[in-house]
Formats: C-alpha cells, structure tokens, sequence
C-alpha cells in the first residue's frame, strides 16, 4: 500500500508499488553503479498517456543499443503505468518516468552479471511551463559543453547517462536560462539539454537533422507531422550560430513542454523578441491533435 502521506507521488518497481519514501534501489544496480540504463518520459492527459506506442517504441530502440531488453511488453508496462497512476491519486496531469536499467550484479561490466533488468515507474503530478513561457517566449542558454559525439555515448540513447545534459543545464540555471542550446562536435547547432530545437525562417520550418547527433524526439516527429498538415514546409538542416541573425522564429519541443517559443539564445535576439505567427499556428495545432494520441 502506498501511505497517504505520499499519494501524489507513486513508484513502481518490478511490479511492487510504493510511496516516495519508500522506493529504493540497490546500490548494485547497474544503472546506479555505471548509469547502464535507459529510461523514457511520458506524460498524461488527465488519465490518458499521450504517445504511448512511440515512447515505448523509443525505449526498446534505446535499450537494444546497449544490449538491454525489455522485460516487459507494452501491456504489461501500460499496466503497471495505469496502477502507479492510480496509487497516486492526482487531481490533474501525470508525469510518468519509466526506466529500465541492467539490473543488481557483481561491479564487473560483464552484463552476463545481471540476470534480470530493473523496471521503474515513478509517477509525480506534471508541471505546465510558466504561463509566461508560452506568452513572451524564453531565453536559451548557449552551452559552452558540447554535446556527446554520437560515435561516443550517442545522444539518440535516452540514456540514464545524462552528465551531459546536467552540465549544459548548470549553465543555464547560472545565466538565469530556461534552457541550454548545446551544439554537436563539428560546432552545429544540435538540440537543447533537455528539448529539441526548431526555427522558422522565411516560413519554412527548420531542424537540425538526426545526424546532427541528437535525441530524435517524440514532440520532435509530431511537430515535424503537424507542419506538414497545416501546410508549413519542413527542411531538417545544418543549422549554425551565424543562422540566429537570420531566423524570424524559435521554438523548443518536448514530451513535458510540447511547444515553448524561444526569444532570446545567448546574446542573439530571436525574429523581434516575441513568440512568432507559425509557433503560435503549431501550439494551435498541437492542442488540437491531442485528443487523437491518447492512449
Ligand atoms: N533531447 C533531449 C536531450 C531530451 O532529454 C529530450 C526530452 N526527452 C528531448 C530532446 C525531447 O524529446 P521528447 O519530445 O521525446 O520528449
């Protein structure tokens, strides 16, 4: 039973539900002693978890990179994501963090030492962005860390490994950012710590390609879906910094953010420092769409 002084918080690990204070790890697990793991964010609609088979379809890609299988079908997951929401109690959105590591074994790499993966499900009430996020628009920090080189850790792993991101993020919270733009090892523009990037330029909508080296994200593939069906023409390109003096608009994508449009990125103003017309037409669109994911 998950104690009332927890509900709001509920975790799941390998079947077994607890509250907050009551879910531990083994300090053998692989995906706390190596950061072995992988893990996915969904989030939910009021009861109803938006993009289901995708991230789920993610998370295998993820764990079959590092030579990790998923113990469990999405049923089996879908069910245990349904009982973790249930214990939680919440009145509003669910953020629902879903992780799968290696497992408890001997401090050897060999992943023969690990007989059975762990699968973790915390679910905690989803925050919106500020209001004024999505009004005025945000600032990006430019991060001064280079993004993984995809031959190293490749950021298309959602990785448990995410030194990466964290040291991108110390510098935005120290320039007071809601964000860090990192760029990849040849100096492009690549995807934010925690979010992928998008610009409008002369109304063509564009990202940096997955061979950029980045996280091909979830939102990333929706957007990139719902430009096409409102008529906004889509390129996936080699982006640089000189490009921000020429780009009209910016925005960020994620599962926990979906659309937040970006005004400012380093010392560069974004189009005329306010949110643009073709970000405000996908946030319309996006919400729209929303009904038709839910699982
Ligand atoms: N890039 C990185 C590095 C991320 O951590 C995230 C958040 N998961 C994203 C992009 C956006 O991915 P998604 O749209 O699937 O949430």
């Amino acid at each position: 039973m998950v104690p009332s002084t927890t509900v709001s918080v509920a975790v799941n690990i390998d079947g077994t539900l607890y509250g907050a204070k009551d879910a531990r790890i083994s300090v053998f697990d692989h995906g706390y002693l190596f950061g072995e793991g992988v893990y996915e964010v969904v989030r939910t609609y009021g009861t109803r978890i938006f993009l289901y088979p995708e991230h789920m379809r993610r998370l295998r890609a993820s764990a079959d990179r590092i030579a990790l299988t998923c113990p469990v079908d999405d049923e089996v997951m879908l069910g245990r994501i349904r009982e973790t929401l249930a214990a939680a109690a919440l009145d509003g959105d669910a953020y629902v963090r879903i992780l799968l590591t290696r497992g408890v074994g001997e401090i050897v790499y060999d992943p023969s030492a690990c007989p059975s993966p762990s699968v973790v499900v915390i679910v905690k009430p989803h925050a919106d962005p500020p209001a004024s996020a999505l009004a005025d628009g945000v600032r990006l920090a430019l991060a001064d860390i280079v993004r993984n080189h995809p031959g190293s850790v490749d950021p298309a792993i959602k990785s448990n490994n995410l030194l990466n991101n964290a040291l991108a993020m110390q510098q935005a919270y120290r320039e007071g950012a809601f964000e860090a733009l990192m760029k990849n090892h040849r100096g492009e523009l690549c995807e934010c710590a925690q979010s992928n990037i998008f610009f409008v330029r002369n109304g063509v909508l564009l990202t940096p390609p997955a061979s950029a080296g980045l996280l091909v994200g979830i939102t990333r593939a929706f957007v990139l879906d719902l430009a096409a069906g409102i008529g906004v023409p889509v390129e996936e390109c080699v982006l640089r910094e000189d490009d921000l003096a020429s780009v009209d608009e910016a925005f960020i994508t994620s599962t926990t953010r979906e659309i937040v449009p970006v005004v400012t990125i380093g010392s560069h103003t974004i189009g005329g420092g306010r949110p643009g017309p073709v970000t405000q037409s996908l946030i319309a669109a996006f919400t729209a769409a929303i009904p038709n994911h839910l699982s």
